[in-house]
């Protein structure tokens, strides 16, 4: 218990420690905490825990903060900072890595990549932390092929809301296991995860497709996320002259160098236009951090700082072709043709394992990211944007399809029941278990 002293000492840092702990990727939500603690250790998030429970004080633990709507947020209560618990090894002689829950997956991806291995499924931002994105399940190109980031965790060494350390995996503590991937936080942080490697390629050729007819888009996105040509399939809606929107494919095949690749074998019967395609060949390390550019450009021009009122959905597969332009033509999705991206991604049901992941029943899949970017100087305007993926989310239920976590979107403790359904009471039994106090990560709103 003596360093929790330390922790809350005033210091040079502190206010600037207050201030991002009280906004967030999304800037759309602030609430400010009561403090902000720099936990060492795992005994030292014990104690806070430990402490917190009895008086009620709510925690939420911080990563990499790119939740968008105060997801990691906790008004007049605690905020523990992972950021120093972000020691990433690779376990010698064997495939497995194991991260402290602070380290941020770009750190995973250079130890890995320092032994010739990978995850077999990363997220596409390296930027949040290993909590995090396990927190919300986590989807990256190869999703279609392994599911989440989340299942591919071997183990994990977590801290109930009662201050209690405990190790779970499939094997062990299966139910606390189940109740933290894709967990939202609710049951336990995170201090340290053990995740499975594979292979990493040397090299990746990278296919850029494009289409204007979004059904032939659909089908072979189906169809190529459904064989074993690509090692990550993804794909974009794109704004096109005249108002209209074109799709691109962006298909990986793993490459040695050594052995050419086929192109006609790889895309020759896709429906795609020849005349635009592109395709690259790049490092598999220069893949797995291709968005490093992007966010740079962001940066520089300021739109990475402006609000993110972002939506992501999944929606079954038979909904996109005619759901997403629908979509697209609303009127306040305009903003989406100058300022953000339409990222749509195929999901395989049976791949996705982690109990908590809500998906719509099925096994062709698509991941819908309204990924917007609004003005700062119109809160107005940013609530326009809130109000109209609360709409989208409405059509999408009707759909059979279900919001993700890590999007916009209000949510009251009802629409939470409704979204993990057949799973809810499982959830909520594990939250009684496990942080029978209700002080973790409160910024969901899934409990009245
Ligand atoms: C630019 C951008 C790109 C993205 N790309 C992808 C992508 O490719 N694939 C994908 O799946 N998602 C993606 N996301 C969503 C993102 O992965 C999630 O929002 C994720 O939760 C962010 O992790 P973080 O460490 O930044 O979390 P934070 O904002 O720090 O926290 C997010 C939530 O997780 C909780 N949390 C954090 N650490 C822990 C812990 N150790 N234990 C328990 N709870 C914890 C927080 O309290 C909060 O509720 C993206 C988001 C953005 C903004």
């Amino acid at each position: 218990m003596t360093g929790i002293l330390e922790f809350v000492a005033p210091s040079d840092a502190f206010g600037e420690k207050l201030a991002q702990a009280s906004d967030d990727f999304g800037h759309i939500v602030t609430s400010r905490p009561m403090s902000v603690l720099t936990p060492r250790s795992p005994a030292e998030i014990q104690d806070i825990l430990a402490l917190a429970g009895p008086r009620g004080l709510p925690v939420s633990a911080r990563g990499g903060g790119y939740a968008l709507y105060g997801q990691g947020q906790v008004d007049g209560g605690c905020v523990i900072d992972m950021g120093a618990l972000n020691e990433v090894r690779c376990l010698p002689g064997e495939r497995v890595l194991v991260a402290g829950a602070g380290a941020l997956w770009s750190d995973v991806v250079r130890a890995a990549l320092a032994e010739g291995l990978t995850p077999p499924v990363l997220p596409d931002h390296l930027g949040g932390s290993v909590g995090g994105v396990l927190t919300t399940g986590g989807f990256g190109g190869s999703s279609h092929r392994y599911g989440l980031v989340a299942d591919q965790v071997r183990e994990l060494d977590v801290v109930t809301g009662t201050g209690e350390a405990v190790t779970c995996s499939h094997d062990r503590n299966r139910g606390l296991f189940h109740a933290v991937l894709a967990g939202l936080g609710q049951c336990a942080l995170i201090v340290r995860a053990t995740l499975r490697l594979v292979p990493a390629p040397p090299l990746v050729r990278r296919y850029r497709l494009y289409y204007d007819d979004p059904a032939a888009y659909v089908a072979d996105q189906r169809a190529l996320s459904h064989d074993d040509r690509f090692s990550h399939v993804s794909g974009q809606a794109r704004p096109a002259i005249g108002g209209s929107w074109d799709h691109v494919i962006e298909a990986v095949a793993p490459h040695s160098g050594r052995l050419a690749l086929d192109d006609a074998r790889l895309i020759g019967d896709l429906a795609h236009d020849p005349d635009t395609q592109e395709i690259e060949d790049l490092s598999y390390g220069e893949y797995v951090c291709r968005l490093d550019r992007d966010e740079r450009i962001l940066r520089v021009t300021g739109e990475w700082n402006r609000p993110h009122p972002w939506l992501t959905l999944l929606l079954p597969e038979e909904a996109v072709a005619s759901f997403v332009p629908a979509v697209l033509a609303d009127g306040p999705q305009q903003g989406l043709r100058t300022c953000g991206a339409v990222q749509l991604r195929p999901l395989t049901g049976a791949t996705l394992r982690a109990p908590l992941l809500r998906r719509p029943a099925g096994e062709h899949l698509c991941l819908l990211s309204l990924m917007r970017t609004a003005l700062p100087q119109d809160p107005e305007g940013v609530r326009r944007l809130v109000a109209a993926n609360q709409e989208v989310y409405e059509r999408t239920r009707t759909l059979g399809g279900v919001m993700h976590p890590s999007s916009a979107l209000p949510m009251s403790p009802d629409d939470w029941r409704v979204h993990f359904g057949d799973a809810f009471d499982a959830l909520a039994g594990a939250k009684v278990r496990y942080d029978p106090h209700g002080i973790l990560t409160r910024g969901y709103g899934l409990w009245r």
